[in-house]
């Protein structure tokens, strides 16, 4: 894979741990690993900073100044964005959909957005439905006509540059793994913009690593999560030299578990938070992880992993448990 190939700006901190879960797989009876993710040290860390990494190594060749980006209003996305500017000495200017219509005060300030604020990032919010590529659009023609150089990074950093990040991570596991003679039969993996889970299977496929990707979806339905996924995953394989090398029956998302819609949580979101954190002290995220766990569950009750090692990607996302203490009050 070579990936000493691309421009990169390092931010996190690397090689995550990969550890067991023994009480939560006791629970759930199954061979329960969980990748560290939300280990990856930049602003509380989380999967964008792998993404970042590469992102940034192109907005640096490209010679930019300003980091232009767009999210949902606690995107975890956005603060890792806000984070790695500052931290190389750019600006970042940032659009907010109010994508949840939550009106939640600690929702609209607290968590993410108040570390976007702390790090002193230029925020601007428009309504849920927002045409956000436009928004970026118009955010950067703003800048350039008041001479900085603008990047633009596209929402959850979901594309093919970005998607290297978890190319690497998909590396450092199988690493990992052999280090540890652990046989892994799959991994779960949360999926929304696509990247993480276009950028596993691309790096697992070109390595010739026969691990089967499960991403369970947060928002789109299932047809369109595994379009949008297997076109990345290609547009990913093509960067790195190897178009041919991604079948359409190596990305499979399960798009049963998104509820009543992004970032809106339920009673099993909730139980999957509680159950991690008071098994082995595993804090989730209501948007993510807290869904992808949801539905690990609900797969595992059914027997779906039987006999199998499946390793969890935390992809982070714990600040953002604190737009929500409204939801949570009253079931803890
Ligand atoms: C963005 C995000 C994801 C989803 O990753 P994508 O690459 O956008 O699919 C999962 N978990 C957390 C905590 C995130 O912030």
């Amino acid at each position: 894979m070579h990936l000493a190939r691309f421009p990169r700006i390092r931010l996190a901190h690397l090689p995550t741990p990969l550890e067991p879960l023994p009480r939560l797989s006791q629970a759930l009876g199954v061979d329960l690993w969980i990748k560290r993710d939300d280990c990856t040290g930049l602003a509380g860390g989380g999967n964008k900073t792998r993404k970042l990494e590469f992102l940034l190594g192109e907005a640096w060749e490209q010679d930019c100044d300003t980091l232009v980006t767009q999210g949902a209003v606690q995107s975890n996305h956005v603060r890792q964005t806000v984070a790695a500017a500052v931290a190389n000495g750019m600006a970042c200017e940032v659009i907010l959909e109010e994508r949840t219509g939550s009106k939640a005060v600690d929702y609209t300030e607290n968590g993410n957005v108040l570390m976007d604020r702390l790090f002193g990032a230029v925020i601007r919010r428009v309504p849920g439905g927002s045409d956000m590529p436009a928004e970026l659009e118009r955010t950067a023609e703003e800048i350039q006509a008041r001479g900085g150089r603008p990047y633009i990074i596209p929402g959850g950093g979901s594309n093919a540059v970005g998607a290297l990040g978890y190319v690497d991570c998909a590396r450092e596991i199988v690493v990992q793994a052999d280090d540890l003679d652990l046989k892994i039969d799959r991994i779960v993996t949360a999926t929304g913009s696509a990247g993480t889970h276009a950028g596993l299977v691309a790096g697992l496929a070109v390595m010739g690593a026969d691990i089967p990707v499960l991403g369970i979806g947060v928002r789109a339905p299932k047809e369109k999560q595994e379009a949008n996924v297997l076109k990345l995953a290609r547009e990913t394989a093509a960067l790195l030299g190897h178009p041919d090398r991604i079948r359409d029956d190596m990305v499979v998302a399960d798009c049963d578990y998104v509820g009543e819609g992004y970032g809106l949580i339920d009673g099993a979101v909730i139980e999957a938070l509680k159950l991690a954190a008071r098994t082995d002290g595993i804090v989730l995220d209501p948007v993510y992880t807290g869904k992808a766990m949801k539905g690990l569950i609900a797969l595992a009750q059914k027997g779906q992993f039987h006999g199998e090692t499946v390793v969890f990607l935390h992809t982070g996302g714990a600040q953002g448990l604190f737009g929500y203490q409204g939801e949570l009050e009253g079931t803890l």
